[in-house]
């Protein structure tokens, strides 16, 4: 079996049987008080105590384009560097997408091509920090202050990545969090939504629960604006309290791994690496590099028994965004040379050496 780029880790099963049986047979599965001990241990992880938990990274991002009434004749400015969910959760508000380029250098969105893209219609600024790179906070920071237009970070790859020395989560108005099942903590499925506002809180509880308020009897409650089926379950929260216990030493393994190819695969011919915008630490959830003849690369890659891939298709090319169409010269260069090598918790000292030597040996 060749290396693989994702693997979901599962806490060990002395920790994590007994505490799904002790939900399971509680009398009580649906969200209760184990998700809100899980929001509150989330909370404490990224140093943001307004965080609610939902059922997935995609909820999260509908609930907080909802909070912003985002909906048809308004504008997402957002990358097409991403997996799929960060747009089409975007599409189904009925809002337009609107590409912006990418710094060809990181993938990642380029903060001079999202101010060329505002209108008076532009209504949030999507951001991905794919494969756990961070943005280039500093400037989408100033572009949100002189513009008053929202920042959404999609942190769906970047679980632990940091920014000015803080884990991600309480930097823009809302930060998404996803726990599917190859994301670098899984619940199973599950996400997670922080505010920088508590104040954006009751409204999303209530848009979490068809827009009833839980803190109210059901039967005196009045529902003002329909919301959706999007809590966690206890049993959910119950696996994500024993996973976020090994979290940070799992992080730590995608981390040291990260940070030893950033030192072993420098300047070796072929691969360019990614420089890392001011003030941000990757999580390293996909090592990405820039290769030349990609293809000859991942087969050479696959001959040596590991796994390289692109991983991700451009959302831009999806038939559902064809009105969005726009040149993206940064993105074309990018999309032909970027490619993922396995850096995760599974990728031990042997490993590791051996994706180096077979980086080195060429292609
Ligand atoms: C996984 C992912 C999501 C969605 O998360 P789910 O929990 O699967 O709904 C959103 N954005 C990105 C970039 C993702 O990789």
């Amino acid at each position: 079996m060749l290396i693989p780029l994702v693997k979901p880790y599962i806490a060990p099963r002395e920790e994590m049987m007994p505490a799904i049986e002790n939900i399971l047979y509680s009398g009580y599965i649906a969200e209760g008080e184990a998700v809100y001990k899980f929001e509150k241990e989330y909370g404490e992880f990224i140093g943001n105590p307004n965080v609610l938990a939902v059922q997935s990274g995609t909820a999260a991002l509908h609930i907080a384009l909802m909070l912003l009434n985002i909906g048809p004749g308004d504008e997402v400015i957002s990358t097409p560097m991403t997996a799929e969910p960060t747009n089409t959760t975007i599409a189904i508000t009925g809002a337009k997408v609107i590409w912006a380029d990418i710094d060809p250098e990181t993938g990642l969105l380029d903060p001079a091509s999202v101010r060329e893209k505002i209108t008076e219609r532009t209504k949030a600024i999507m951001l991905v920090h794919y494969a756990g790179m961070v943005c280039n906070m500093d400037e989408f920071n100033k572009i949100s202050r002189e513009t008053g237009i929202p920042v959404i970070e999609d942190t769906a790859h970047a679980l632990g990545s940091k920014y000015n020395g803080k884990v991600v989560g309480s930097n823009s108005r809302f930060t998404c969090f996803s726990f599917q099942a190859i994301k670098q903590m899984t619940t199973v499925d599950g996400g997670a939504i922080a505010f920088a506002d508590p104040n954006d809180i009751p409204s999303a509880r209530k848009l979490r629960w068809f827009g009833l308020d839980k803190k109210i009897s059901r039967l005196e409650n009045d529902i003002k604006r329909a919301g959706y089926k999007y809590g966690m379950n206890n049993v959910t929260a119950a696996i994500g309290s024993v996973q976020l216990a090994h979290t940070p030493e799992i992080l730590g393994k995608y981390i040291s791994n990260g940070k030893y190819y950033d030192e072993a695969l420098n300047g070796v011919p072929g691969v360019s690496l990614v420089p890392y915008y001011p003030n941000t630490e990757p999580s390293y959830w996909l090592y990405t590099m820039k290769v030349e003849r990609r293809e000859e690369f991942i087969k050479m890659m696959e001959a040596n028994g590991i796994t390289a891939s692109p991983l991700h298709h451009r959302s831009d090319t999806h038939s559902v965004f064809a009105e969005s169409k726009c040149p993206l010269p940064n993105m074309d260069k990018w999309y032909s040379q970027f490619v993922h090598i396995p850096c995760g918790w599974w990728v031990g000292d042997e490993e590791r050496e051996k994706i180096i030597s077979a980086v080195k040996k060429g292609w």
